[in-house]
């Protein structure tokens, strides 16, 4: 992978102290060199736990914006490294503010036309082919970061303290932030007062933020479930127990939990994401196995969730007549799982009240809570023991936001093989944003 390393180290001249008013200006200097950077990392994405030259190319950037940077932290449960990055800018006495990006693109096969469109292939977990895309705007978070390291180290009278840029992997297998923790990263590089983060969006245009005080997204709970039948001829079903159509019955059933048992107002989302069963089309299996997300707000609707699928799987194979020796199994991940997103009330705050002197009121929109799910909560530890928040970046080019709202349309959402952030407005938004957040809350 080659991004643009020469282009960046050419763009970036540290100059004279900048003031806050300066801010913008500064910005818009870096923009050409960092919008370069963006590009690279955008045809260049990585999977989850493989976010190796993305996460050296950001540890190389922010070395050179002055950090004291260590790589390679994150120890996942099965013993391997993790690509983590820990860039620190010490800056007198006061309060340590932790940032975080996360690096890690999916598995999709990226369609937007763009001349810097990822044209990468690679093998997942399970060795099938599959394209990858960053179709969550993680290169948008990466470049960001870079903006903001330049414009923390370049604005050092303006704050004092400690400053703590993350750069997290595996945020689409949440178990990015867990690695880092299993790593002492707080024994080693010490524990923040705070800690914020930014994610981009396309429900909102580029040069807007959004903000949701308190819950602002969802928990995710992973699950394995593997309905075990008894193989045979698929002439000859009588003689075997068919998982296809048990776990077909199983996935409709699913639906009634969050419809028919869970309390409406408990916002719910169960999903079946991926089905693996069979071989050729004249044999019963022995089993189908299925991989589920789990979407909510509070610890009882994810109980009555679980058990709903314990139920609903025990009572498919029994009505089937299944033996109790390959009774279907339920495992719940717990690596692979978050909790809600918390965005602690007095920071929020604290950060919108800046956002809106740096950015104008009309720029900073109250948004709704939404059931995707985050790993950056994690940094708060248990019981949000240490106040997060994390806000949205808009990121679609505003003509094309407006034409498609006009049509009653939304334009491609993350996770989607279109999704497309227009660079320089949302990079240029992100890194005025998230540096006056971070001058505010370094004061004192
Ligand atoms: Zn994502
Ligand atoms: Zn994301």
């Amino acid at each position: 992978m080659k991004i643009c390393r020469a282009v960046a180290a050419i763009a970036f001249l540290s100059a004279a102290p900048v003031m806050a008013q300066d801010l913008p200006a500064f910005v818009n200097g870096q923009l050409p060199g960092l919008v370069d950077i963006y590009k690279g990392l955008h045809a260049h994405p990585e999977l989850s736990h493989h976010e190796e030259q993305s996460s050296a190319l950001l540890a190389g950037e922010l070395r050179k914006a002055g950090f004291s940077v260590t790589e390679h932290v994150g120890k996942y449960p099965d013993g391997s490294q993790a690509f983590g990055v820990v860039a620190i800018l010490k800056n007198g006495a006061g309060p340590t503010l932790l940032i975080r990006a996360d690096m890690d693109a999916l598995p999709i096969i990226e369609e937007t036309g763009l001349p810097y469109a990822s044209q990468v292939k690679t093998k997942n977990a399970s060795g099938q082919e599959v394209g990858v895309m960053h179709a969550c705007g993680h290169d948008i978070h990466m470049t960001s970061m870079i903006g903001v390291a330049r414009s923390m180290a370049a604005m050092k009278g303006q704050w004092h303290g400690t400053l703590m840029l993350i750069g997290q992997p595996s945020d689409e297998t949440i178990d990015g932030a867990k690695a880092m923790l299993a790593d002492h990263l707080y024994e080693r590089f010490g524990t923040p007062d705070m800690a914020i983060a930014l994610h981009d969006t396309n429900r909102s245009a580029a040069g807007t933020l959004s903000i949701t005080p308190g819950a602002s997204q969802a928990s995710s709970t992973s699950v394995d479930v593997t309905i075990r039948g008894i193989g045979g001829h698929g002439s000859a079903p009588q003689a075997g127990k068919d998982p296809i159509v048990m776990a077909a019955e199983f996935i409709v059933q699913l639906q009634t939990i969050v419809s028919r048992q869970e309390d409406p107002h408990d916002l719910t989302v169960v999903t079946v994401g991926d089905i693996h069963g069979g071989t050729k089309r004249n044999i019963i299996p022995d089993e189908v196995k299925m991989e589920l997300t789990v979407r909510t707000f509070t610890d009882k609707s994810l109980n009555i969730v679980l058990d709903g699928i314990r139920r609903t799987a025990q009572g498919v194979a029994l009505s089937a007549g299944v033996p109790e020796d390959r009774a279907p199994i339920v495992t719940i991940l717990k690596d692979e799982s978050a909790p809600v997103n918390y965005n602690n009330p007095a920071l929020t705050m604290r950060v919108k009240s800046t956002l809106v002197k740096t950015m104008g009121a009309e720029n900073v929109i109250d948004a709704t809570p939404i059931m995707a799910s985050e790993d950056f909560g994690v940094f708060g530890l248990e019981g949000h023991r240490i106040p997060t928040f994390m806000f949205w970046l808009g990121a679609i080019d505003p003509v094309k936001f407006a034409a498609a709202e006009a049509e009653g349309k939304s334009t491609p959402g993350l996770h989607t093989s279109r999704f497309q952030p227009v660079p320089e407005l949302t990079l240029r938004t992100g890194i005025v944003a998230m540096t006056s957040a971070a001058i505010a809350l370094l004061q004192n």
